[in-house]
């Protein structure tokens, strides 16, 4: 039985990290990938993630997210400390507390737009068939692509593919948004939409944290932390 809480306390921060280090070792090298990392997110805040190729960026989001384990450091999300959870446990914090939006999409591409856009609510008890559609279909709407609901991701264009990939991370009503370099595979007419659409999830309510070594939209967040070689050199 999931034991994982379904809320986090008002004034807990979403994310904290304290001295969270992160090294990958393969056969001949070690990389020292983060170092000493202190980080706080708060409820609602938006932060961008900015650096060099190779700098860490998208290491610390997969930590974030849940999708990867730090070496050493304490992690703590909305409150509770991830080191000891079990692999379901950090799922169902994952599909609970959080929404992801990778640079390439990453849709399923057997299914269509609208089965995409559900998957997260498969997880989740006590939603049925009938809202899964519905909020599905709202949230296309919503990001302006419902007419596309019934196609395979092939089909649409990557701006398209990017937004259905949006709506998929804010079908649960996740309290963070996890994007990495979202803007990386696409125009500059498609980058503003999904931008504006992050800054939309963002005005009702959840925290973002964006990784992008485009300047263009740093105007929109609260605050922009600055990466090298692994650890944090700014903001
Ligand atoms: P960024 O997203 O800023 O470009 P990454 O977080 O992807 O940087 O990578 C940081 C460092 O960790 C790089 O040196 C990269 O080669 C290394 N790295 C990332 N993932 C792995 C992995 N799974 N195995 C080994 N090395 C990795
Ligand atoms: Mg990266």
């Amino acid at each position: 039985m999931d034991d994982s809480p379904t809320t986090i306390p008002k004034h807990t921060p979403l994310v904290r990290m304290q001295s969270v280090g992160k090294v990958f070792t393969t056969k001949t090298v070690e990389t020292q990938a983060l170092a000493d990392i202190d980080l706080v997110l708060e409820r609602g805040e938006y932060l961008r993630v900015e650096g060099p190729s190779g700098c860490g960026k998208s290491t610390l989001l997969s930590l974030m997210g849940l999708l990867d384990q730090a070496s050493f450091g304490e992690y703590a999300l909305g409150g509770v400390p991830v080191a000891g959870l079990s692999l379901t446990r950090r799922a169902a914090l994952r599909n609970r507390f959080l929404g992801f939006v990778f640079q390439s999409f990453n849709l399923v591409p057997q299914m269509t737009i609208v089965e995409n856009v559900e998957l997260p609510l498969r997880y989740r008890a006590g939603v049925g068939k009938a809202e899964r559609r519905e909020r599905a279909m709202a949230l296309l709407d919503r990001v302006g692509i419902a007419p596309r609901a019934e196609h395979y991701p092939a089909q649409l264009s990557g701006g398209q593919q990017q937004r259905a990939a949006l709506a998929r991370a804010l079908i649960g009503k996740p309290l963070l948004v996890l994007a990495d370099e979202p803007t990386g595979n696409l125009d500059s007419v498609a980058s503003a939409k999904v931008m504006e659409l992050i800054a939309e999830s963002h005005a009702d309510g959840a925290a973002v944290c964006v990784v992008s070594h485009d300047a263009t939209y740093a105007h929109m967040a609260d605050r922009t932390l600055r990466l090298d070689q692994g650890r944090i050199v700014g903001g």
